[in-house]
Formats: C-alpha cells, structure tokens, sequence
C-alpha cells in the first residue's frame, strides 16, 4: 500500500494534540464504527474504534489511519468507564507500534547464551523447532519438565497459556499475578462473599475493573470510599482515577491507606501511611472498633453470614451436628437462647430461633464458640493504640478513617499491595470481613455486587479437563499452596527451586511471554542465574526484553494496535480490533493454536484432542468454562476463526460483532440490579443467597479449611492435603525482615514499591514519550532519613538488600514516612545489549526475596516490606539514559503495513 510517511515532528505534533483532546474531554457523537471522517488533499483518514490493551483497563480509543498507517489516539467517550479520556501510557501506543526496535520476525540464537545474538528465520522454522523439542523433551524427560509463563503487558488472550499446558499434559505454567497479584483477592472474595465470578463485582479491586458502582457518579449513594494500598489514579487514570475525581467532586469522602502519598492520598480526607507489610494488624485494629461501637450491619450480620453459626473447636468447620441434631441440608447449628441449646438453623432463616451472636456454648462435652465469637477474640488485641505501634500511625486518624468508612453506604477497595507480602491471604480476608460485616454487599453505593453478567465471548476454556490426575499431583508449588488452584497455576519459587535443585524433577523448557520476567519476579538474579541451565527457551513478545537474551528463538507478538479480541465493560461489549498489522507479527493466541497443531501432528495425543471438535472435552471444573462449550471451541487455523468461536454465543460473526461494537447486551436500569442475594430461586421458592457452600457470606473461612485439605472448589480431582490448614480468619504476624529485628542495624529501612501512572508493570520503559517524563527510578525517602545518609534530592543512591544492590535517583519528600522508601519496577532497555541486558541497574527485584516465609494459600513471597539501605552514588549507572534527548533513538520509524504473517 502506497502511502506518505509521517516525519518524527508530525508525530510529536499528533501526540501533544491528542493529549490535549483527551483533557478538554472532546465529544465525538454519532461516529460510525469504521469511517472516513476527514477527507485530506489525497488520502483519507479512517476513525476505528477499538480498545487500548497499554494496561488492563481497555479504555476505548479512536484511532485515526490514514493509508494504513496509525496517526493519532484519542479517547472514545462511549467506553462507560473511561468515558473518552486517555492515559500517558494509551497515548503512547503509537510509539510502542512503531517503536524501531519492534521484534519484527522470528528470530533463533546463534550465540552463546546470553550473548544476544540472533538469526532471522521463518515462522514455520520457528514453529517447527518449538515443537520438536517440546515432544523431544516430553519423550525424554515427562510433559511437566515443559513449562509456560505470561505476566503483564501485551494482548494475551489470558487462558491460551493454561489452555496450551493442558492439553500438553504439563501442570506448569504461571504467572507473577497467581501468587503475588489478583489471586489472594478473587479467591478469598469468591470463597467468602461468593459473587459471581467473571462478574465485575465479585471483589473490591478498583484496578482489575471491579467496583462498578464507583463509575457512574451521577448514580450512586455512595457516601465513603476507602483505597487500601491502591491508587487509581496510578493503576487505571483514565477508568478508576477519572471515576474518583467525579466521585470526590460529588461529596465521596475518602481515606487512603499507602505508604506513600499518591494523587489519590494528596485528595484524601484522610491518608493512613501505614509500615509496608503490616497492613492485616490495621485491618483487625479496624474490626476490633466496629464490632466494640457496634457500628456493624447487625442484621445482615445475623441473617446473612455465617458468624452466628457454632464452630467445632476440633475440626475448625461451622458445626452441622451434635449428639441431639443433626442438620438437614442447608442446616447449621446456632446456639438457640430461648431454649438455651443446638438447634439447626435452616436457610435462611427461622424466627422461632433466637441465635446468640457471641459466646461459648457446652456442646457434647466440648466448648464451641460462635463464629462471631472466634472473631472478636482473633481482634481483640489490636486496640487502636497497638495498631498505631504496630503500623507506625497515629491512633486518632485510625479512629477518623474508621468513622469515615463507617458513614455508609460506603466501600473498601483492595489493591495490589497486599497481595506482594507473605500475609496476602489474611489482608484479602481483613477486607472482606470489614465489606462484609458492614453489610456493603449488594446495596446501592456497594462496591461488591452482582450485576447482570456479560455473557461469555472473550474465554476460551482452559481445557483442564485434559490435564490428568497423575500430571496434577506434579504442580510445582500447588498442593501446598491451593489457592493457585483458582486459576490452575504452579508457584513461581517451586519452580524455580527445581531448576536449581533437580527436585522433584528438572523443568528443562520454557515458554514465555510478558514484559520482562528478570523485572517481576522476585530475586531476580538468582533467576537469570538458574535460566542458564535450561534446555530451550522461547520468548514471544511485542519487542525484546532482557528474558529476551537468555531465549534461544524470539517471536514477535502484535500490539494492542494490531489486534481482536471482545471487551468487556459495565453493561457493554466492544470491539478491540486491528487497525494495522507490521511486520510479520502474530497474535498471540494463534501462535499457541499453532503450536498445539505442530505437536499434534507429532502424534501428541492431547494436543490432537484439543484440536478435535468431538474430542476437546472434559470435565470443565470452576473457571474452566462449561462442557459444551468445551466442544464447539477446538484449536483454530485463523485469527478470524478464533474470533468468530469468542463471538459464537452471541449468535454473531466477528465481522457483525465488530460493526456492531459497541453493544449494551442489557439495558442500563435492568443490568444494574441490587439485592441479588433476596431475590426468589423459583426452584426452591427461597431466597438465591450467596454462591458459598452455606450460601451465606463467610465471614469465617471454613471453605479456607476445605481448599487446604482438599482442593475443592477449585480443583477437578480431590489433591491431598497440604501440611496445615489454612487459617479461617485474618491474622497478623510481624514482617520476616522487622525494621524491629536484628536485621535493622545493618538495612534499617523498609521499602515499598507502587505503580506509577507512566507503566503498567515492567512495559513501556522503551517509550519515549514516557521515558522523557519519568527517565529512572525515584527512590522516596524522608528528608530526615535522607540528612541521616548524607542524601541530597536527585542524588544518584545505592539502594542495597541482602540479595543485592542497585541504582535509583534521590527523591527527599515528606509523602513518604520516616524510615520508609519507595521505589518502583524497572529496567533499562537501552542497555540491552550489554552484559547487564538491562535489569541489574535499577530493578528493585535484584533486592526482592522469591523465597521462605509464603503465604500459606497462594504461596506469596515477600515483593514488599523488607529492609534495605540506601547510601549516596557517584553517578547513574553506565550507560543508562536519563534524560530528554537520550531517547531519540527511540521515536517512530515509517512502517509500511504488512500482510498478516502465515506459518
Ligand atoms: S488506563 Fe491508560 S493504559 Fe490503561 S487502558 Fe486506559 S488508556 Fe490504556
């Protein structure tokens, strides 16, 4: 296609003014799907709608093509939650399409590794390798030495990793967010609160497009919003962050628990700076006044959760029998205080029995407690004054946060914080027995509800039906740690002990795809140390990152810009379409299509099931899809295939989808339904309740109990049991690096990380445009500990830990506490070609623990919360940019568009 190219000033120029209509909020009304809009001397410009995928919000964009080639991004104002406003890292996406150092075509090593040097091959060489060597390794050494990671950033149509490993017969794949992100969250909301999953109200995270009450400001009577170590404004600016704003100029009031103060902590009423790492001691601080000033829900208390119901002091497990009843199903048993015993209490409820909420009851010779009582007692030692000790706070502020949140209806939104210490599980419980002991449960102004849900268009199933028995009780990480089971994953650290150790097995090929995996997981040279004793690896990705120098073949991923796939948002469904293609990209979820095919003719028997429409079945198990649907959603050939199956339940080809797109699939009055719990199941003629085993919400875990023993509900088969059960309720131990142990004499401050509004995860670090706001990382630290180390603002510092050392800039600011520094994720693309490969100057995972103490349910090592010294440096690192014009070797090049790339 002939077209003229754009020079670099252009591109600026398109730049400043797209961010400038993004601001000034410009209304595009009655844009047809894929138009001419503005007919120029001798081309015309088309305006496609479609999705940013620059981090997980999909905000809609329009995207303006003339001749093929992308010339400008704006917002698409029908998206509901980011109503035609776009981020710093949206607006890049012109640059991350054109950035020169694309990976453009299949690549295979022929260097030593590590020395990044490569070959151009074509796809089918490429494919035809891979698969070779997965079934070499397969014969040799067993299916689950094969491995398969993703991680942030990219199109990744989430399930092909897990899908792919299934059907190869390996248990083994993961991903940084199963244990460190998301995970502790949605499993403890699914157990506890038992929304509906794959429903954007079954958790509290703001961040993953959860809450979605908070975006439609006009209509909610929301009166208080608590952010517990998230930061919309960073994580999502144009969804959550431009909801909060709209929130906070209608009267929301907010309180922000982070340790550093971010935009949103800036707006708060008021800002908690809690000690990184101590976040459930807070939590149970918080329980322990609600439940002493009653400020509690008592009546959703007492009908709707499980608090009244007797605990058997052996088992650990909601009481449904004694020597004199034994319940019924949907029966537990409550201590009765008008006859003074046992008595079952069926669901819902029966007024003719008088629950105690608290105390100890003689049962069969044993003291069994409430529920309720067993969490006033877990509380009862974190007064406001012990919490303040413990987290570093002032008392009366815990006291003014609380009364703020206790001004319902009002909310408490997770973030990602929590989840990247070894109590992940107990800050994700904290937050649910807060939400749900307020009753914030499906009332209008509540974060958790269950709207009407999607229907199914973007999964496909993950096949776990095909992954045997024998292959599972092989997870790396998995039996001990059940709650990976959700989504079917192994733990990142077993994984990586059994490189190093051989035990219980070698993992000797890995397949990846995600921004940079020497930047995410913890520990991160102990990883580049192990990766050099792997048979073969494979890294996919938009461009090459520092994982990249240690793959033998590198393949080029698509960019959002270049990509289909269904999105989903509040009552809608849109079209992230392609609106270019370069080089001989591929999309990801054919890439794994073909690999399955290219085993399949190798004679692997899984694989060939997956790719049969009669025989891609199995048991789907939760998350897995359901079983008919397993059948009509057989590997693909095409893209078009693949996009047309994603589409197929709602009776529509792609092609129709995406004219159509945007969708409401119910009306907004209808989708926005509350009160789901009341509502009557014509089949018993009882209220639906919860999606819990007492369809009630749990407060008190026991499912926590069942998923340690069992599995269940996450897993097709019954697993053995890890070494102790999981703790029902939240608690609190001291960090494993204690600015309070002995630790602290050498490393006396203890670091956090967090988003910045620039990045999402480790990506776009090779984008001008953001490199020019943010060049380095900032550490935060204290103007009193700065004078304590010798610390001027924007020094160059070592930041040291036990496992090692690197560089960031000095940022002296009172938004962080005293004794406390921040620092984000990073890594230097323009050193790639260096013996660092970019991520030992300035990566705090260099300083990360990836082992001993986890979290017992997700297997959570320790990302923050530990301790660290910083000491001033004489200059950045060599060769690291830093600043403007540095980056020019960056900014667009001309790229014709290309046909797709076939293999
Ligand atoms: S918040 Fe920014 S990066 Fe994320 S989807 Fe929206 S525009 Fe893209």
């Amino acid at each position: 296609m002939e077209h003229k190219n754009i020079k670099r000033r252009d591109f600026l120029k398109a730049t400043a003014i797209t961010g400038a209509a993004a601001l000034g909020g410009i209304a595009y009304k009655g844009l047809t799907n894929i138009g001419s809009v503005n007919a120029q001397s001798e081309s015309i410009t088309q305006v496609i709608k479609t999705n940013c995928r620059a981090c997980i919000a999909n905000c809609g964009v329009l995207v303006h093509v003339r001749n093929g080639r992308v010339i400008k991004l704006e917002g698409n104002p029908e998206y509901p939650m980011s109503r035609g406003a776009l981020c710093a890292k949206g607006l890049s996406g012109i640059q991350a399409l054109y950035h020169p150092n694309r990976n453009k075509y299949p690549m295979q090593r022929v260097g030593a590794r590590g020395e990044n040097k490569w070959k151009r091959i074509s796809w089918n060489e490429a494919l035809d390798i891979t698969a070779q060597k997965l079934m070499e390794t397969r014969d040799k050494y067993g299916a689950e030495t094969v491995f398969a990671s993703t991680g942030g950033g990219g199109n990744p149509q989430f399930p092909s990793i897990p899908r792919f490993c299934n059907a190869f017969g390996t248990p083994n794949w993961f991903e940084p967010g199963c244990a460190q992100c998301y995970l502790p969250r949605t499993v403890t909301f699914a157990l506890m609160y038992g929304g509906q999953m794959g429903c954007q109200g079954s958790d509290t995270s703001i961040a993953d497009s959860q809450c979605l009450e908070i975006y439609f400001p006009d209509d909610t009577p929301m009166k208080s919003l608590v952010m517990w170590g998230t930061a919309p404004s960073n994580n999502s600016p144009s969804g959550g962050g431009r909801a909060l704003s709209d929130l906070r100029a209608r009267g929301v009031r907010t309180v922000v628990v982070d340790p550093r103060l971010t935009a949103d902590a800036a707006k708060a009423d008021v800002w908690l700076p809690i000690r990184p790492g101590t976040d459930p001691a807070l939590m149970l601080a918080w329980i322990r006044y609600i439940i002493e000033h009653k400020l509690y829900d008592e009546e959703f208390v007492m009908k709707w959760t499980n608090l009244p119901f007797l605990v058997d002091p052996e088992s650990k497990m909601c009481l449904r029998k004694c020597s004199t009843v034994q319940c019924k199903d949907g029966e537990y048993l409550v201590w009765d205080q008008k006859t003074r015993s046992p008595q079952p209490m069926p669901f819902p409820w029966n007024d003719r029995i008088d629950p105690a909420l608290e105390g100890s009851y003689e049962i069969d010779g044993r003291t069994c407690k409430t529920a309720f009582q067993l969490l006033k007692e877990r509380a009862e030692p974190y007064t406001l004054e012990k919490a303040a000790e413990i987290c570093w706070l002032d008392p009366a502020k815990i006291e003014e946060a609380i009364k703020i949140y206790a001004d319902r209806p009002s909310g408490c939104s997770l973030g990602v914080a929590t989840d990247q210490n070894p109590l992940s599980a107990q800050s994700a419980m904290g937050n649910a027995v807060l939400e749900l002991i307020m009753g914030n449960v499906e009332r209008p102004g509540s974060l958790l509800q269950r709207f009407v849900s999607p229907p199914q268009i973007a999964d496909v199933p993950d096949l776990r039906g095909l992954l045997s028995y024998e292959q599972l009780l092989k997870r790396l990480g998995a039996i001990e740690h059940k709650g990976l089971l959700q989504w079917w994953a192994a733990q990142p650290t077993a994984v990586l002990d059994a490189i190093k150790t051989g035990k219980p097995y070698k993992p000797r090929v890995w397949i990846e795809r995600s921004g940079n995996k020497l930047a995410t997981l913890g520990n991160a040279s102990e990883w580049a140390a192990a990766i050099g004793g792997l048979d073969f690896i494979v890294h996919m990705y938009m461009y090459p990152t520092s994982f990249s120098a240690y793959a033998d073949i590198l393949l080029p991923a698509t960019e959002w810009l270049e990509t289909d796939l269904p999105v989903i948002s509040a009552n809608m469904l849109f079209a992230r379409q392609a609106v270019t293609h370069t080089y001989e990209t591929m999309n990801e979820t054919l890439f794994w299509s073909k690999l399955a095919k290219r085993c399949a003719a190798l004679g692997h028997e899984g694989c060939q099931a997956a790719c049969d429409p009669k025989r891609a079945l199995g048991p789907a198990g939760p998350g897995g899809g359901d079983a008919n649907q397993m059948v009509s959603f057989p590997y693909w050939d095409t893209e078009e295939e693949f996009l047309n199956l994603c589409v197929s339940g709602i009776g529509m080809t792609w092609k129709e989808f995406a004219a159509k797109a945007p969708i409401e699939f119910a009306p907004y009055g209808e989708w926005k339904r509350y009160y789901v719990y009341k509502q009557i199941d014509p089949k018993t003629g009882k209220p639906q309740g919860f999606s819990t085993a007492s369809k009630k919400c749990e407060v008190y875990g026991d499912a926590f109990i069942t998923l340690g023993r069992t599995g269940m509900p996450f897993s097709t088969y019954e697993l053995p049991p890890a070494s102790k059960d999981y703790d029902p309720l939240p608690n609190f131990e001291e960090p494993h690096e204690s600015p309070t142990g002995p630790l602290a004499k050498d490393y006396p401050l203890v670091i956090t990380s967090g988003r910045l509004p620039y990045y999402h995860h480790t990506t776009l670090r090779n984008i001008p445009y953001l490199r020019s706001i943010y060049p380095v990382p900032e550490i935060w630290i204290n103007p009193v500990d700065a004078k304590k180390y010798g610390i001027a603002h924007q020094d160059w510092t070592w930041v040291e830990s036990l496992r090692g050392k690197i560089t960031a800039r000095a940022r002296i600011t009172e938004g962080i506490a005293k004794g406390v520094v921040y620092m984000e994720r990073f890594w230097n693309p323009e050193t790639l070609n260096t013996p660092t490969h970019g991520w030992r100057e300035m990566n705090i995972n260099v300083l990360t623990k990836q082992d001993a103490p986890y979290n017992d349910v997700f297997g959570t090592y320790t990302l923050r919360g530990f301790l660290v010294r910083v000491s001033k440096a004489s200059g950045p690192p060599k060769g690291v940019w830093y600043k403007p014009e540095d980056f020019k070797e960056w900014l667009p090049e001309p790229s014709d568009p290309t046909k797709q790339a076939e293999a």
